[in-house]
C-alpha cells in the first residue's frame, strides 16, 4: 500500500456559468521515502495538486487515500489533525508571520500541537542551528535574506516531524546558489526518510528528483523514477482524533499571550476600543451609583422624621367646624387609639399661631399644645432645661419649652429658664429649650416654637379641645398597615363615620422608593447603552483585525491550526480587550464617584453592580467578538494563504 494513493482526482473551479476544470483525473501513488517532483508549466495545476495533497483543498471528484484512509470522509478537525502531525509546507513565497522572530514562525505548528513553550523554543532553535541559522532567531522575516527565509520555512516543516515534506516551487524566489541549498537540504531530507514532493517548472529542479511526474494542462503526461525506490513501509500513522477535544489550560494561555501581544502590535487601536469599554462600564458604576445615593438621601430624609409614625388628621372635606376648627379629634380619642395593639404612644396636639413676648420684643410664632410623650416621637429632646411632664400636664401648668429660633430672637443674651414668656398676654415659665432641628424639606423652620402642656393649651390659649392631629408611634413597622385600618376603625366606632385622614410615612416611603429606582434604572439603561456602543465598536475593530489578519490565518491553517484554535485567538482578544476595559472602567466609575462625592454629591457604590458590570463587558466581548472570530475560523485555508 502507497502512502498517497490519488484516484481520478478532479478540480473544478466554478467560473461563471460553468465550472472550469483544473485537474481532469490525476491517478497517481506515492511511497513512503520517496523524493518526487511534480514538474510542468505555468497554469499546468500543480499547485492546485499540491494544495489537494497536503490538505488545504478538497478535489471536486475522485479518491484521495493517505495511509489507507479515505481523507474525503475527514472532518476539518482530522483534516487539522494531517496538516499538523503529518505535512510540513515549503512555499515559494515562504508564507512567514512578518510579526513574529524566525523560532517563533518555527515553533508555530507546535503550539497547536501541544507542546509547551520551552520544549517548543528548544526544538525550533536546533532546528535553525541545522539550517545554519542558530545566529538569527530573533530575527523578524523581514530582517532575513530570501534563502534564509526559505531555510526558516523549512525547518517549520519539520517542527512536528514534517513526515511529507510538500515543497511548491521552493527555489522559484531565489537565486541560483540559494536554490540549489535548499534542493540539497530536500534531498537530505529525503535521505532521511522523510516523504519529499516537490512541485517545480523547471527541469533542472526536478533533476535532484528520484522520480519526475510530468503535468500538463491537469494531466500527468509522464511519470519516470530515475532512481530505483528501496520501499520504505508505511510509517504507523496514529489514529486521527475522533473528536475535538476540549480546550485545555495550556491552549488557552496560548491564546493569551497572543491576544496580549497582537493588541500591542495595535496599541493606538487597542486604547480607541478599550475606551469605548471603559466609558461604558464606567458610566453604569457611576449612575448606578448616583441613584443609589440620591434615593438613600431621601430615603434617610424621610426616616429622620420617622418611619413609625401615623399621622392621623382631620378630613376636611366633611367636618362639623366650631369656631373655625375641624370638630372632630379630642384627646380622648388620642387616649382610646393609645389602647390598640402595636402602638407604642399616641401624641395628640393642639397649634396655632400667636404673638409672643418677652424683654420687650414681639415675635409671631407658633404654638404647639402637645402630651410630653412627644419627645418620644422623634429624636428631638431639650439641650436645655427639661420637657414637661405629667404633672404639668395634669396641673394645668403654664410652663412652656421653646424652639432655638424663639430663644435667639426673644433671648438673646441670656439664660431663658426660668424667665416668663407672654403667649397672647398669658404668662408662661420658660422651662426648657428644645435643640435645632433645621428646616423642613419645604423650608419651615422647625426651631419657630413653642411648646405647651395640651391641658394648658387647650385651656388658655385655644379655649376648644379638638385636635389638629393625632400622631402614633408603633412598635413594629412591619404591622404599621394593619395597625392603620385598626386606628381608622376605631375612629368610625367613636365618631360614628369616617372623618380623619391618615398620612402613613411608611407608604410615603415605599412610594418615593420606587421613583428612585425607577430614575436609576433610566440612568442605569442610558449607561447600558454606551456600554453596547462599546460592544459594537469592539465587533468593528475584530472584523479589522481579522481582515488585516487573513493571510496569518492561512498560515496558520496550514500548519495545523484548527477552526477551534483561530476561533479561540480572535475570541480571546476581543474577550481580553472587554474584560480589560472592564476592569479599567470600574476603577474609572469608583474614581469619578469619589470624586463627584468630593463635591457633595450622595454615592452610593454596589459591589455587586462593580463586579455586574465587569462581567458584562466581558460578555459583550464575547458575543461581539463571536462573528468575526467565526468569519477568520471559517476561511479557506488557500484563499487565505494567496491574501498577501
Ligand atoms: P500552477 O501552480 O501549475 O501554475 P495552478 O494550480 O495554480 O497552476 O492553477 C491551475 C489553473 O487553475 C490555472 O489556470 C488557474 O487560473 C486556475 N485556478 C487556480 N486557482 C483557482 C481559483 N481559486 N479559482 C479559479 N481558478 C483557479
Ligand atoms: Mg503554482
Amino acid at each position: 500500500m502507497a502512502l498517497i494513493e490519488l484516484r481520478d482526482i478532479r478540480k473544478r473551479y466554478p467560473a461563471g456559468e460553468q465550472d472550469v476544470e483544473v485537474l481532469h483525473g490525476i491517478d497517481l501513488d506515492i511511497e513512503a521515502g520517496e523524493f518526487i517532483a511534480i514538474m510542468g508549466s505555468s497554469g499546468s495545476g500543480k499547485s492546485t495538486l499540491m494544495h489537494i495533497l497536503g490538505c488545504l483543498d478538497q478535489p471536486s471528484d475522485g479518491e484521495y487515500r493517505f495511509a489507507g484512509r479515505p481523507i474525503t470522509e475527514m472532518d476539518h478537525e482530522q483534516l487539522a489533525w494531517l496538516r499538523r502531525e503529518m505535512f510540513g509546507f515549503v512555499f515559494q513565497s515562504y508564507h512567514l508571520i512578518g510579526t513574529a522572530s524566525a523560532w517563533e514562525n518555527v515553533a508555530l505548528p507546535a503550539i497547536y500541537a501541544g507542546m509547551p513553550r520551552d520544549e517548543r523554543k528548544t526544538r525550533a532553535q536546533r532546528l535553525l542551528d541545522e539550517l545554519g541559522l542558530g545566529e538569527r532567531l530573533e530575527n523578524r522575516p523581514n530582517q532575513l535574506s530570501g534563502g534564509q527565509q526559505q531555510r526558516v520555512s523549512i525547518a517549520r516543516a519539520l517542527m512536528n516531524g514534517g513526515q511529507v515534506i510538500l515543497a511548491d516551487e521552493p527555489t522559484g524566489a531565489l537565486d541560483s546558489v540559494s536554490g540549489e541549498a535548499v534542493m540539497e537540504q530536500l534531498r537530505g531530507l529525503a535521505r532521511r526518510g522523510h516523504t519529499v514532493i516537490v512541485i517545480t517548472h523547471d527541469a533542472k529542479v526536478a533533476e535532484h528528483a528520484d522520480r519526475v511526474v510530468e503535468l500538463h494542462d491537469g494531466r500527468i503526461l509522464d511519470d519516470r523514477r530515475r532512481r530505483p525506490h528501496h520501499g520504505d513501509k508505511v510509517r504507523a500513522v496514529a489514529e486521527p482524533p475522533k473528536r475535538s477535544g476540549l480546550p485545555d489550560a495550556g491552549e488557552i494561555g496560548e491564546a493569551v499571550l497572543m491576544a496580549l501581544r497582537s493588541l500591542r502590535a495595535n496599541w493606538l487601536r487597542t486604547l480607541l476600543t478599550l475606551l469605548g469599554i471603559v466609558i461604558g462600564v464606567g458610566a453604569v458604576v457611576v449612575m448606578l451609583a448616583i441613584g443609589q445615593g440620591a434615593k438613600q438621601d431621601v430615603v434617610a430624609r424621610i426616616s429622620d422624621r420617622g418611619t413609625n409614625l401615623l399621622v392621623i388628621r382631620p378630613d376636611r372635606g366633611q367636618q362639623r367646624v366650631a369656631d373655625g376648627v375641624i370638630a372632630t379629634l379630642v384627646p380622648d380619642d388620642a387616649k382610646a387609639l393609645e389602647t390598640l395593639p402595636n402602638v407604642r404612644t399616641a401624641v395628640p396636639e393642639i397649634s396655632g399661631s400667636v404673638t409672643a413676648r418677652a424683654n420687650g420684643q414681639d415675635v409671631s410664632t407658633s404654638v404647639q399644645a402637645v402630651t410630653p410623650a412627644f419627645t418620644s416621637l422623634r429624636d428631638w429632646q431639650p439641650v436645655q432645661g427639661i420637657f414637661f411632664g405629667e404633672q404639668d400636664q395634669n396641673a394645668y401648668a403654664p410652663v412652656a419649652v421653646i424652639g432655638q429660633t424663639v430663644k435667639d430672637t426673644l433671648f438673646p443674651d441670656g439664660d431663658p429658664l426660668g424667665q416668663f414668656l407672654m403667649l397672647d398676654s398669658i404668662p408662661f415659665q420658660v422651662i426648657g429649650v428644645m435643640g435645632a432641628q433645621g428646616a423642613t424639606d419645604w423650608g419651615d423652620d422647625q426651631d419657630d416654637v413653642v411648646f405647651v402642656p395640651l391641658s394648658t393649651g387647650t385651656l388658655r390659649l385655644f379655649g376648644q379641645n379638638y385636635l389638629r392631629s393625632i400622631t402614633l408611634a408603633v412598635d413594629d413597622v412591619s404591622r404599621i398597615d394593619a395597625t392603620e385600618q385598626a386606628a381608622v376603625d376605631l375612629l368610625i366606632q367613636r365618631h360614628g363615620q369616617r372623618d380623619v385622614r391618615v398620612f402613613n410615612m411608611a407608604s410615603l416611603l415605599d412610594m418615593v422608593s420606587a421613583t428612585q429606582n425607577t430614575l436609576t434604572m433610566l440612568l442605569g439603561s442610558i449607561a447600558a447603552i454606551s456600554l453596547l456602543v462599546g460592544g459594537i465598536g469592539v465587533m468593528n475593530i475584530m472584523l479589522v483585525s481579522v481582515a488585516e489578519r487573513v493571510h496569518e490565518i492561512g498560515i496558520r491553517m496550514a500548519t495545523g491550526a484548527r477552526q477551534r484554535n483561530i476561533l479561540q485567538q480572535f475570541l480571546t482578544e476581543s474577550v481580553v480587550v472587554s474584560a480589560l476595559g472592564g476592569i479599567i472602567g470600574v476603577a474609572a466609575g469608583v474614581l469619578v464617584g469619589l470624586l463627584l462625592g468630593g463635591f457633595g454629591m450622595a454615592i452610593v457604590f454596589s459591589v455587586p453592580v462593580m463586579v455586574a458590570s465587569f462581567f458584562c463587558a466581558a460578555v459583550i466581548g464575547l458575543l461581539f467578538g463571536f462573528a468575526p472570530a467565526l468569519k477568520a475560523a471559517r476561511l479557506n485555508p488557500v484563499e487565505a494563504l494567496s491574501n498577501d
